[in-house]
């Protein structure tokens, strides 16, 4: 079996200090529990030096929230998957649903986005989703398997590098989380797609996202096709995001 990945998504959140507590207990709690799954975290790109130095040699990878799709140039406030190398940044999280919502992330500019990930050697997580409306209108699958499959058309053979990361919008934040079956059957219609577009594409790890708690993991991480976690708010207080880690 896959070896389960939790992925915290501290967004917009943290301070030198309050970055160094976080760690200094996420660190404490894995060294007591020796986790079975891997373990990153996502985090604002001004930090990325400092996390970098403080789980030097440690069980939690280096992640950022944001890739530009740009290799170099006049892009200002940009940052590429070059600059996120020097890091040692392993994973960037691309098209997380508030990028596409506040900042007009397109599919195409997503998939441009992975690639320019994956051309660095950073493992990208795609994130997709449908919105409430969606949902309610029965797009549910057509919506995320649109979002796929505009980044399967660009990166080709490398789909097997990839992470995708399934977080219905309106579980995010909210509290409302899919039921273990409604991801469920989301991460069954992924899993198809994936294997569809290339055989070895099964290993392809697929993340649930989307209101992930201490009290909800296990059931989620239990379901065949959820293969880990992205968590937001309860990546921010280390018992919640140890409990997860636990469970998975
Ligand atoms: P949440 O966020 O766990 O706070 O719902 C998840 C995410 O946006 O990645």
């Amino acid at each position: 079996m896959l070896q389960k990945l939790i992925a915290g998504n501290w967004k917009m959140n943290g301070s030198l200090a309050a970055n160094q507590a976080l760690l200094a207990d996420l660190l404490a709690g894995l060294a007591a529990q020796a986790p079975a799954c891997q373990v990153a975290v996502a985090v604002p790109a001004p930090y990325l030096a400092q996390v970098q130095q403080l789980t030097a040699g440690s069980a939690i990878a280096l992640g950022a929230q944001d890739v530009s799709q740009h290799a170099s140039g006049a892009f200002t406030g940009e940052i590429s998957a070059q600059m996120l190398n020097d890091f040692g940044v392993r994973y960037a999280l691309v098209g997380h649903s508030e990028r596409r919502q506040y900042h007009g992330e397109t599919d195409a500019i997503v998939a441009a986005k992975a690639q320019a990930a994956l051309a660095a050697g950073i493992t990208p997580i795609v994130c997709l989703g449908e919105t409430l409306a969606q949902r309610e209108a029965g797009e549910t699958e057509a919506v995320v398997q649109r979002q796929l499959a505009a980044v399967l058309d660009v990166v080709g053979q490398d789909v097997t590098r990839l992470v995708v990361a399934y977080e219905p919008v309106w579980a995010i934040g909210t509290g409302k989380t899919a039921t273990p079956e409604q991801a469920q059957a989301v991460h069954a219609a992924l899993r198809a797609q994936l294997v569809q577009a290339n055989g070895a594409a099964a290993q392809v790890p697929l993340l649930y996202g989307g209101s992930m708690n201490a009290a909800n993991a296990a059931q989620l991480l239990a379901q065949p096709d959820i293969d880990g976690g992205l968590i937001g708010g309860a990546a921010l207080k280390a018992a919640d995001f140890l409990h997860i880690i636990a469970a998975a």
